[in-house]
């Protein structure tokens, strides 16, 4: 394909945005295709650094938690009042959808809302997207992105119970969160960043990258945890950053 699956980093704090930071929001392309897969606080206005918010064909939201999804309200707010844009698909949970309507007084015809769940397959031009449900307090899906025979897997928030099953079968990237601390294994509905590299190695992940990463915890000694743990070196998500999965 002349036009791989490409990944590119919007925003990769997990909770709150540190500073100068974003919270979770990843570009999925293919083919000429674009898909917004979580749009966390920020990530709107680094969205307008890769692709017109115009010509998005697709934007997922994972969960209903603030950080993955408050800057659709503004994309939203773009759309109706300055671009003129209106019937782009959106695809989240009933629990996400609720509470956009409740900041969004009207969500269509702007936005074309689909609740979806795990299971569920959705494809949106080049790109072919799966979903899987998490291990977290609210129903979150895992989005699985296929393209070209290539494959990303994005945790999205998901503690140590998750088992990725058939969205985790030859994965090229695997995006996972690496929210807390070694220490804190199994307070939260969250991975450390050994846990994720303990997922992406039983999963035989050709590649790991750590995303969601909450300020304050040092990033780099993360990365020496999931490196241990996966026994190959792993990336941490920044923003901007585009890589060919
Ligand atoms: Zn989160
Ligand atoms: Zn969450």
């Amino acid at each position: 394909m002349d036009d791989p699956l490409t990944l590119t980093v919007l925003g990769c704090s997990g909770t709150f945005p540190g500073p100068g930071g974003a919270c979770s929001g990843y570009l999925v392309r293919a083919g000429g295709t674009s898909v917004v897969v979580d749009l966390g606080a920020g990530t709107l206005a680094n969205l307008q650094s890769h692709v017109e918010p115009g010509t998005v064909d697709a934007v997922v939201v994972s969960h209903e938690h603030p950080d993955h999804w408050l800057d659709l309200t503004l994309l939203r707010n773009a759309y109706r009042y300055v671009l003129g844009v209106s019937g782009v698909p959106v695809y989240g949970t009933e629990g996400t959808r609720r509470l956009a309507a409740t900041l969004i007084d009207e969500l269509a015809p702007t936005l074309d809302w689909h609740t979806t769940g795990a299971g569920a397959t959705v494809d949106v031009g080049a790109l072919r997207l799966r979903f899987g449900l998490t291990d977290h307090p609210v129903e979150t899906l895992a989005v699985r992105a296929e393209a070209g025979g290539r494959a990303l897997l994005y945790s999205a928030d998901t503690g140590g119970a998750w088992d990725p099953g058939e969205l985790g079968r030859d994965v090229d990237l695997l995006l996972c969160e690496a929210s807390l601390r070694p220490a804190d294994e199994g307070t939260f509905q969250h991975l450390s960043a050994r846990q994720a590299g303990a997922l992406a190695r039983s999963m035989g992940a050709g590649r790991l990258m750590l995303t969601h990463l909450v300020p304050g915890i040092d990033p780099e000694e993360q990365r020496a945890e999931a490196e241990a743990a996966y026994r190959r070196p792993v990336a941490l998500a920044a923003i901007g950053a585009t890589l060919a999965v």
